[in-house]
């Protein structure tokens, strides 16, 4: 008998598809998963056995009608499972990218719900039973909040400056520093996003020092807007300098140029007061007279993925009127949870009420009493005094001294994949060939997991 025999007879004594789905446990799938998709499982299984599976003695157990069920549901069970879910951040930096940046205040998460439970006012005027604009919602409270004319939230900063610059200098030259032609992370990159938009790009200064005579040096190639950006996420020291914001700002405005700035972080509040070095704010770069300041609403402001554009009326006016506005609009969560963090600083809460402020201004001492009872609980690991990051692409190399619970494992690295594998997942960092975890970033309400997840990853 030959090998193809061999296979023919095995797959002879597989069920079919109906005959497993009349079993009692294909009932339970289908009322726990539909029953397309149910049935999708089945062939799947099934389909992969007949491929897979060259001789009988390749399976280990019997493959009866339970056990097909069995490994069809491991398969619905995989095909559903979550990809984007919540975990435990333990590794000390506060804007996590990865991790999802800023999580949001309790009354910005019951303004999600609240917005996203019912219909609500996204775009209808109550006073007068007719269409309303979105452009409204978070739009007042950024006027008040900051001294700006007018405001327009869009998806995020990098939408937001790829309209800015689409609007305003599609064929037309922007001075930048080359101090400046920075790359984000995740793909966002200055000169790419000014080259589509459209923009010409007129590089100035080298890369550690621009004057701004290289600035006044660059008016006869005829721009019409000068760019400053942020550095964001790295940091030039030695030999360097850059004009202030404010002697760009006045040179723009003695030449009739738009002065436009990515401001990046989104920082209101001022970093320096909680022993960081300062991050230049949002109300800094209006003061400073620039015509259009942008910035994402998910860095220091606290608050949802969104851009933020504040500026002259007449410039936002434009804006908004601009097809690309129209593809980068947001959604009503993003306004609700958005305004609700606004309110937090208006009404001077922001430091209590919003949780990337509560982990910036929480002590090393703090930080230490939540270190020491986690110790106790686990009986196990050491204290130490480390440092936390702010992350997000602000302040770099900024520290806060932290408190640390350092966990001494035979093979970290190991023990690092065993803690992501809870549910929910803890993520951590190695130092010194340790585990080390960071209670700054773990919100308080999360201690319970965190400690059920070492003791479980520990024994
Ligand atoms: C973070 C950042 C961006 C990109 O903002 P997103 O909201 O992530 O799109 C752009 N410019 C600067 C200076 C930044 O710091």
């Amino acid at each position: 008998m030959g090998a193809a025999t061999g296979i023919m007879n095995d797959f002879s004594h597989l069920p079919s598809v109906d005959t497993l789905l009349r079993a009692d446990q294909a009932t339970d799938l289908i009322k726990q998963y539909g029953r397309e998709l149910t049935l999708a499982a089945i062939r799947d299984t099934l389909d992969d056995i007949r491929m897979h599976l060259k001789t009988p003695d390749e399976a280990s157990e019997p493959l009866n009608d339970q056990r097909l069920l069995k490994i069809a549901s491991v398969r619905l069970q995989s095909w559903l499972a979550p990809t984007l879910c919540p975990v435990i951040n333990a590794t000390g930096v506060i804007l996590h990218t990865n991790l999802g940046r800023a999580p949001l205040s309790q009354s910005a998460q019951q303004a999600l719900l609240a917005a996203a439970s019912g219909y609500n006012t996204l775009e209808y005027d109550l006073l007068n039973g007719s269409r309303g604009s979105r452009t409204v919602h978070a739009s007042n409270l950024l006027c008040r909040l900051t001294g700006a004319e007018a405001a327009l939230v869009v998806n995020n900063n990098a939408a937001a400056m790829l309209l800015v610059l689409s609007a305003f200098a599609r064929r037309k030259g922007v001075v930048i520093s080359r101090t400046q032609l920075v790359e984000i992370g995740g793909g966002f990159r200055i000169p790419e996003v000014m080259a589509q938009s459209g923009a010409r790009l007129i590089e100035v200064g080298t890369t550690n020092r621009v004057s701004l005579a290289d600035y006044e040096s660059a008016l006869e190639r005829d721009p019409i807007a000068l760019l400053h950006a942020h550095h964001s996420n790295f940091k030039i020291i030695g030999f360097t300098s850059e004009p202030a914001l404010k002697d760009l700002a006045d040179l723009a405005s003695r030449n009739h140029l738009l002065m436009i700035d990515d401001q990046g972080s989104g920082a209101l509040l001022d970093t320096a007061h909680f022993g960081l070095g300062h991050e230049p704010t949002v109300q800094e770069s209006l003061a400073a007279g620039c015509d259009l300041v942008c910035f994402s609403g998910d860095k220091l402001l606290g608050g949802p993925q969104a851009g933020i554009i504040l500026g002259k009326n007449e410039l936002v006016a434009k804006l908004k009127k601009h097809p690309l506005a129209r593809a980068m609009r947001v959604d009503k969560l993003c306004l609700a949870a958005l305004s609700a963090t606004l309110i937090h600083y208006l009404k001077g809460d922001a430091e209590n009420q919003i949780p990337v402020w509560r982990m910036i201004s929480e002590t090393e001492a703090s930080l230490k009493l939540r270190t020491s009872a986690w110790q106790a609980t686990l009986d196990f690991g050491t204290i130490i005094g480390g440092l936390s990051t702010v992350g997000g692409g602000s302040l770099p190399e900024e520290t806060l001294p932290t408190s640390l619970l350092a966990l001494d494992v035979r093979n970290p690295h190991n023990f690092m994949v065993k803690l992501r594998q809870v549910d929910p997942p803890v993520i951590a960092r190695i130092e010194n060939d340790q585990v080390m975890l960071d209670p700054r970033t773990v919100l308080p309400a999360q201690d319970t997991a965190l400690l059920s997840a070492l003791q479980k990853t520990l024994d």
